[in-house]
């Protein structure tokens, strides 16, 4: 069995306006794709032998359809089914159980702040974090279904990263992705009011990951490797994602632009958003690390990175 996961990308449409949104860009010339072309994706998925789906957004849970969508993935053999989704909808019961009806048995919530006063500056809502914790709330009942939460690192929330594992672990939720902005869209228009300098993040993320009794697993996402200390490559609870450092999820479609160029097989050797700098040049990890954001490298340069010797290994 195929146990990487296709992500299937609905459109762009959300009930929130983050700040920090890589596909902001997309809503104003682009609408949702439709049910026929989600569900051919679905059914080249299966002929591929894929048996994990995720839909992301944009906002999965705005669409009429969903369910449907949902339903249509169980019945051509998918068997975990997810959304990634900001939860607001999720704080009606009915739609719940519904959705769950339908056949998912998995949820992956964007949750970026623990206040409301931080969130409403993140995605300019007033009640979206009420409605978003309503919906953990609603969900910790189905047993069988997977509950996990998405954290994207900003300036607003990154010296509060503990008080959200805390909230997060609250709900007897397990699994934690944390991600770096992808510079795209909004997150691009603000990048430099929203993003964190590497070394102001990796003391937070160093000691955060040291310590993760309360998760079975944490998934960070595009950071440069060379700032991890040692010893978080070797903790089994931790996956790290860079480039060909890990990789369990594939886009066939609803990409813009193509984000990573492969070479033969699974080999990735370009990512888009990203240079490998001199320094890199130097590293053990350069083919497996994705580098640095181009747009970071442009700000600050790559003085931060820490090119890794043969003694890592
Ligand atoms: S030096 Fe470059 S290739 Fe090596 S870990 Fe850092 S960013 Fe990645």
């Amino acid at each position: 069995m195929k146990t990487e996961k296709l992500l299937v990308f609905i459109g762009p449409a959300c009930n929130n306006n983050c700040i920090f949104c890589s596909v902001s860009d997309r809503r104003k010339n682009e609408l949702d794709r439709s049910t026929e072309d989600i569900k051919k994706e679905i059914l080249l998925g299966k002929e591929k032998g894929f048996k994990k789906i995720e839909f992301i957004g944009g906002e999965p849970t705005i669409r009429r359809d969903i369910c449907e969508l949902v339903f249509f993935a169980k019945n051509n053999g998918f068997e975990k089914i997810s959304i990634t989704t900001n939860g607001r909808m999720l704080s009606y019961e009915k739609f719940c159980n519904d959705l769950i009806k339908s056949g998912l048995n998995a949820i992956c919530f964007s949750l970026n702040a623990t206040n409301n006063e931080i969130n409403k500056k993140i995605n300019k809502s007033e009640v979206a974090l009420k409605q978003t914790l309503k919906g953990m709330d609603n969900l910790k009942k189905f047993e069988k279904v997977h509950l996990s939460v998405n954290t994207i690192v900003q300036k607003l929330n990154y010296k509060s990263l503990n008080e959200i594992s805390k909230l997060i672990s609250s709900f007897g939720i397990k699994e934690w992705y944390i991600a770096n902005l992808v510079p795209d869209g909004a997150a691009k228009h603000n990048y430099l009011d929203i993003l964190v300098r590497l070394k102001e993040i990796k003391p937070i993320i160093n000691n955060l990951l040291k310590d993760i009794e309360d998760f079975e697993s944490i998934n960070v996402f595009d950071f440069p490797l060379c700032i991890f200390n040692k010893e978080i490559f070797s903790n089994k609870k931790i996956n790290i994602y860079s480039l060909n450092y890990s990789s369990v999820v594939t886009q066939i479609g609803g990409q813009s632009k193509k984000r990573l160029t492969y070479k033969t097989g699974k080999q990735t050797i370009r990512d888009i958003y990203k240079i490998k700098t001199e320094k890199c040049m130097e590293c053990i990890l350069k083919e497996k690390c994705g580098g640095l954001w181009k747009d970071y490298f442009k700000l600050w340069g790559d003085e931060e990175l820490i090119p890794f010797s043969e003694s890592f290994l």
